[in-house]
């Protein structure tokens, strides 16, 4: 169920604001502490994603840190908010923590928020996960993540049937379904 109408749109920004700062912050304090993909995951991923994004992508092992939007929503009353510190993986930009394994599917998962990142820029995309998560009341209604686990779905399913993701990132950008 959706959260009360006052608060929706008026909580965007100031949320936004504080997500891109915890993406932000957390990118640069753990960045050199990250390593290059694996060549053996970035083999079952090249026909997926352009070579640029490929190169610049970082992962490190390490727990995701609790973003301080958790406190701040359970005082505007959105208990229900995703704990984050138990989520699979977290993308800071182009830097992917996970805290136990990384199976390629999570990986193509959180590779395509890379994607989503560089189409739409940092401030942009934590505004519109913010805003998708007001609006539809759930993690899995965040039209960002709506679009990685169907991408991660059609990988998994066929993983020798390559496509482009920027292409269907640019593809939901343009038809505005974020
Ligand atoms: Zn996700």
């Amino acid at each position: 169920m959706p959260p009360p109408f006052l608060l929706t749109r008026p909580f965007v920004p100031p949320l936004g604001w504080i997500a891109a700062r915890y993406i932000a912050q957390n990118r640069l304090r753990l960045l050199p502490s990250a390593r290059p993909l694996d060549p053996a995951h970035r083999a079952c991923l090249s026909g997926f994603f352009n070579h640029d994004l490929l190169d610049r992508v970082r992962v490190m092992q390490g727990p995701i840190p609790r973003p301080p939007l958790h406190s701040l929503a359970l005082i505007l009353g959105l208990e229900d908010l995703p704990d984050m510190s138990t989520a699979g993986a977290i993308t800071f930009v182009e830097l992917v923590v996970y805290p136990d394994d990384l199976s390629v599917a999570t990986l193509f998962h959180e590779l395509v928020h890379v994607a989503q990142y560089d189409a739409l820029g940092l401030m942009h995309f934590a505004r519109l996960y913010v805003r998708g998560y007001l609006e539809s009341g759930s993690y899995e209604g965040i039209p960002l993540e709506r679009q990685a686990y169907n991408l991660e779905a059609r990988f998994t399913r066929e993983p020798d049937a390559t496509f482009s993701v920027e292409a269907e990132v640019d593809h939901w950008r343009e038809h505005r379904r974020y």
